[in-house]
Order: C-alpha cells, then sequence, then structure tokens
C-alpha cells in the first residue's frame, strides 16, 4: 500500500475560504493532525471516525515537538491510513511544510501538498488594502517578524526600507516595538502608514491603523494580539480610509 500525506492549507481562518481541495482531502483522511491556527470549523468536512490530533505550537505555549509530529505523520502514513496536515493559511508560508514534505518524502512517502490563502494576503484584503496597489507599491515582501532565537540577524531592515516595497509581517504583534525601531533606524519615515490586523476573516478580527512612529503603542491601544498582520507602507493610507468610513456609517 501506498503510503500517503496531504499537507493542506485551510486558509486564514474563515471556513468559506478553503480551497475546493482542501474539502476532498479532509473528506478522504483517516487521521488529521492540526494546528493551533486551523479554525475548527473547518473539520466538518471530515467523515464521522476520522480521527482528529491536536498538534499546536504557538509561540511560548506548550508545544508539540517537530520531530513526534514528523514521526507520527510516518507512522500513521506507513500503517495505511490517508493523513490530512492541516495548516493554517498557506502550509509552506512560515509554516514549516517545506521541512515536513522534504521529510516524508525522504522517508519513501508520497506527499501531496494543497495551497492556502496566506493570511498575508488576507489580512490587507480585509482592511482594504491593496499590497501592490499601482499607485502606491509596485511590490510586497513577506517577512517573519519573529526569527529563530540564536540563528542570528538575518534580516537585512536597511533594504527593507530602501526597497519602497510594502512590508507584511507575520509574527509581528510581540516584537512591534523591534521592528519599528529597526525600520526608523534604517531610514523609513515615521509618517508611512501602517495596518495591524488581528484574526482576520474570523469573528473576532480587529483592526487598527496609524503610521510606523507610533506603531507598537497602536497596537497596544487597539488590543490587536496574535495572530496579527503587520502592513507597512504606502498602501495601508486604504485601511485608515476603509476605517473612517466604516465609522462614518455606523454613525450615520
Ligand atoms: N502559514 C500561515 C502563517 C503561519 S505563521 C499563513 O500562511 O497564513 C503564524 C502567523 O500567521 C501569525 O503570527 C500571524 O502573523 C499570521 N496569521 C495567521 N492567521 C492569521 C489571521 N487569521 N489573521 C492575522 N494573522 C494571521
Amino acid at each position: 500500500m501506498i503510503a500517503k500525506v496531504f499537507l493542506v492549507g485551510a486558509g486564514p481562518g474563515d471556513p468559506e475560504l478553503l480551497t475546493l481541495a482542501a474539502v476532498r482531502a479532509l473528506r478522504a483522511a483517516d487521521v488529521v493532525l492540526v494546528d493551533d491556527l486551523v479554525n475548527r470549523a473547518v473539520l466538518e468536512h471530515t467523515r464521522p471516525g476520522t480521527r482528529v490530533i491536536a498538534v499546536g505550537k504557538r509561540g511560548g505555549s506548550r508545544s508539540t515537538p517537530q520531530a513526534f509530529i514528523e514521526r507520527l505523520m510516518l507512522q500513521e502514513a506507513r500503517a495505511g491510513h490517508t493523513v490530512v496536515r492541516l495548516k493554517g493559511g498557506d502550509p509552506f508560508l512560515f509554516g514549516r511544510g517545506g521541512e515536513e514534505s522534504a521529510h516524508l518524502r525522504a522517508a519513501g512517502v508520497e506527499v501531496t501538498v494543497i495551497p492556502g490563502i496566506t493570511s498575508g494576503l488576507a489580512a490587507p484584503l480585509v482592511a482594504g488594502i491593496s499590497v501592490t496597489h499601482r499607485e502606491a507599491s509596485p511590490g510586497v515582501i513577506f517577512v517573519t517578524g519573529h526569527e529563530k532565537d540564536g540563528a542570528g540577524e538575518r534580516i537585512d531592515w536597511e533594504a527593507l526600507a530602501a526597497s519602497g516595497l510594502t512590508l507584511v509581517i507575520y509574527m509581528g504583534v510581540a516584537k512591534a516595538g523591534r521592528i519599528q525601531e529597526r525600520l526608523l533606524a534604517a531610514g523609513l519615515s515615521g509618517a508611512t502608514p501602517v495596518a495591524a490586523v488581528a484574526s482576520a476573516t474570523l469573528a473576532e478580527q480587529r483592526i487598527a491603523t496609524g503610521t510606523l512612529q507610533a506603531m507598537a503603542q497602536m497596537i497596544q491601544r487597539a488590543g490587536i494580539v496574535s495572530p496579527a498582520i503587520l502592513v507597512i507602507g504606502e498602501v495601508a493610507r486604504a485601511a485608515v480610509e476603509q476605517l473612517a468610513a466604516t465609522a462614518r456609517s455606523a454613525a450615520a
């Protein structure tokens, strides 16, 4: 029997944003390994009797070691079970899907990767931001705000500041103060518009806007907590306008 694992992106939160391929994989699954960030509502697509195993590992909290997850997938696949590894957003974008698929393939397991809508695209969108608005930015950079501990600083903040491109920062809430400091020191204007979008596409979605100069303060005041995406750049001005329009229509 061929051992088979599906590495599946569950999208940013709203179960409507699953792909048809993801739904099909969930229907075929004997066992689903699910990350913390995945909305449990998507599990309605599994068959009765499908085993669901939570393998969360949010920064700072109780976590399942990566080696254990990989061993478990291998064991289940070798037992002839159809395994779905469900990850938030896209499985390869800051999701360690690349490592997992390499590990499984090296062990002779057939891996199918199903892309998902990443939060770095969905979050700006729900805030009214076009990350590549033709007049404001010729491109976008996805970057982590939380580098691997001890790996040394690999992000060239000077280059990011000078790029003139929209910055979409994942895992940036806890380090917002440091990111702000680095970008300002690198010469990015304090007046650069910023938006923070927490729990994008979910009922508890929250959006805050401001400028780079006061980004950390804005995040704290608005009660923005992880998971959140930070959007830094001229394009974020649109979020300011969308929030103002929402406030006007709420008041009317
Ligand atoms: N693979 C995921 C990212 C995993 S890293 C993806 O493609 O979206 C985890 C980070 O993703 C969080 O710290 C946060 O920055 C972001 N994130 C995930 N879901 C989010 C959501 N619904 N709203 C805002 N940010 C989210």
